[in-house]
């Protein structure tokens, strides 16, 4: 089955593991608010910030994250938005009106797509390079649009989105399992956010064998989740 991203569970995560209460969102008047990360939202013992080496995307993604995901202390929607210079960060549940999301639906040097793995989704895995290069017609630039929140979630913010829902949808079989593992997925095949982007960068990528390219810009955006992940199972017992 194709699959993809956003996704999460809330309830697993509680159950199964220990994760850091959520300061930056408790009173503002108390003293931890202070040690709080105003650009990764975590808390500063968490802070991120010094992993990220963004970089300029292709394609370009404009990530739409449900307000609830937007709080939670692992939602990996904001850290992609910090790696990749790019992107636009939205959030939100109804989109249909966004002025923002209108001009970019619109934008004539655009072609943009939805990261969604609905039964009439264009599998990437599935394509040849040369038929994954010939998806963007010439002299525009692919823009894809990337749902981060539950499947809950997510399936409404596509029901209250027709904007959204209009776009061609675009999926991928994940090479291997979510590394995930402080937020329990619904199916295996299921992705965070971060990766799911970090698997459509290399799907688009120029095709180049790993032996030549030791080091590419999207390896960031696994390397700062995957730290992150490291970081918290420390405190899980
Ligand atoms: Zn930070």
């Amino acid at each position: 089955m194709a699959l993809i991203a956003p996704v999460s569970s809330r309830k697993g995560s509680a159950k199964n593991t220990l994760i850091a209460p959520d300061i930056c969102q408790k009173s503002l008047a108390t003293p931890e608010y202070r040690l709080c990360c105003f650009r990764c939202r975590r808390p500063r013992s968490g802070c991120y910030c010094a992993l990220v080496a963004p970089f300029e995307s292709a394609p370009r993604f404009i990530i739409l994250t449900q307000p609830r995901e937007a709080k939670h202390s692992f939602g990996t929607g904001r850290m992609t938005h910090l790696c990749l210079k790019n992107s636009l960060l939205v959030e939100g549940v109804d989109f249909s009106r966004d002025e923002r999301i209108g001009r970019e639906i619109d934008n004539p040097r655009s072609f943009p797509v939805l990261l969604y793995p609905r039964a009439d989704a264009l599998n990437l895995s599935r394509l040849t390079p040369a038929q994954r290069t010939a998806l963007t017609p010439p002299e525009r630039q692919l823009v894809v649009f990337v749902l981060d929140g539950t499947w809950k979630s997510v399936r409404k913010m596509i029901r209250l989105s027709e904007n959204l829902a209009r776009l061609p949808p675009i999926s991928f079989d994940p090479p291997a399992p979510s590394s995930y593992r402080i937020r329990r997925q619904p199916k295996s095949y299921c992705y965070s956010t971060i990766e799911a982007v970090h698997q459509v960068i290399e799907l688009l990528a120029p095709d180049c064998p790993a032996e030549r390219r030791p080091f590419v810009p999207q390896d960031n955006l696994l390397a700062v989740f995957q730290s992150v992940v490291e970081r918290q199972l420390t405190f899980t017992p």
